[in-house]
């Protein structure tokens, strides 16, 4: 998702299966100047919209919110890293944590969708996180080890840019969040696996950006300790002006 002012951080709304058709030139017309040199705002619509998106787009990114782990061929109902590509999508959000618990989509799963997307040359978002059992347990370091390595598969060093999203299941949706201590402590022990299991040339340039029930109430909190990168937001990006208050949260320039 880079762009050449390297922003060093960003935001992703994930609309979901959100948003009726006539809802969509709206949102971007309010949206679509609000990148900066410093804040890169990604949206990821549902597939019908992809073109219109980044029609309307202006300097923002459009992303899918899922590929196929294929290029092509016998998949019905799929939609592959290089379709999204053509309809003008830079970067692709793999490994939803409702994809895996909703559609059933294993570790293995998730890395040849990852591998897929930068071999299309989409910029991967990578989702991970862990559900409430797993914390409680004081397994969420262990986890996410895990998760991080089982994705660092074959071709993951050639991605111009790799997004790493820690969305723990338990604050997607719930109005429950992390707060910015914890992000702290889990964003640097994703840090170490990275190290260990991520390519060398991604290990330390990894983004990485925290998405679970992010509002522009709680948003300064979550950057205060400075852990992570950016947001993927879901429910509150739904609403152009939410997204752009939690923008103004971050402190933009
Ligand atoms: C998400 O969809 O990735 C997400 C974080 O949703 P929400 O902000 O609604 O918790």
């Amino acid at each position: 998702m880079i762009r050449s002012a390297m922003p060093n951080r960003h935001l992703i709304a994930n609309w979901k299966m959100n948003l009726p058709p006539e809802g969509v030139g709206p949102y971007m017309e309010a949206i679509h100047r609000a990148a900066s040199a410093r804040v890169s705002i990604a949206v990821a619509p549902p597939f019908p919209y992809l073109k219109e998106t980044a029609g309307k787009g202006g300097d923002l990114i459009i992303a899918g919110q899922n590929c196929a782990d294929h290029e092509s061929g016998a998949f019905t109902g799929e939609v592959s890293p290089g379709m999204l590509r053509a309809c003008g999508a830079r970067a692709v959000i793999v490994g939803h944590s409702e994809r895996r618990s909703l559609y059933g989509e294993s570790d293995a799963v998730v890395a040849r969708k990852l591998s897929a997307a930068v071999a299309a040359g989409l910029t991967p978002v990578l989702c991970i996180g862990e559900d409430l059992r797993t914390r409680d347990a004081g397994h969420v370091s262990r986890f996410l080890a895990d998760q991080i390595k089982a994705a660092a598969t074959s071709g993951l060093e050639a991605a111009k840019e790799i997004v790493l999203a820690y969305e723990p299941v338990w604050a997607i949706g719930t109005g429950r969040n992390a707060s910015g201590a914890m992000l702290a402590e889990t964003v640097g022990q994703i840090r170490e696996s990275l190290e260990r299991f991520w390519p060398v040339n991604h290990a330390k340039s990894t983004a990485i950006l925290y998405g679970g029930s992010v509002t522009p109430e709680n948003t300064a909190d979550l950057v205060a300790h400075g852990a992570i990168d950016g947001f993927l937001v879901g429910g509150a990006s739904l609403d152009s002006g939410k997204l752009l208050a939690i923008l103004a949260a971050m402190g933009r320039d």
